[in-house]
C-alpha cells in the first residue's frame, strides 16, 4: 500500500480509537475500563501489523511472495473504524 495512503488510514483509525478513549471517561467505571481495554488491544494489534521494511509489508502477515498490500488486520480496522 502506498505510504501516504497508509499514513492517512493510520491517522483516521488512531483518531477513532482516541474518540473511544474519550468516550470511556464519560462511562461508568467498568464500562470505561472495558472500552479502554478494547482500544488498547486494537492499538497493540495494529502496531504488530504495521508495515515495515523496504517493501513496507506487515511482518505479522508477511509471506515470501506476499505483496506490499495492506494486511487483513488493517483492512478490518479501516472497514469498521473509518467512516466515509
Ligand atoms: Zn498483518
Amino acid at each position: 500500500m502506498d505510504e501516504i495512503l497508509f499514513r492517512a488510514l493510520a491517522e483516521r483509525v488512531a483518531g477513532y480509537l482516541d474518540g473511544v478513549d474519550r468516550m470511556a471517561t464519560a462511562q461508568p467505571r467498568e464500562v470505561g475500563h472495558e472500552l479502554r481495554r478494547l482500544s488498547g488491544a486494537w492499538r497493540s494489534l495494529l502496531g504488530q501489523h504495521a508495515p515495515t521494511g523496504r517493501r513496507r509489508r506487515c511482518v505479522g502477515c508477511q509471506s515470501p511472495r506476499g505483496s506490499p498490500a495492506m494486511c487483513t488486520v488493517w483492512r478490518v480496522a479501516g472497514t469498521w473504524f473509518v467512516r466515509a
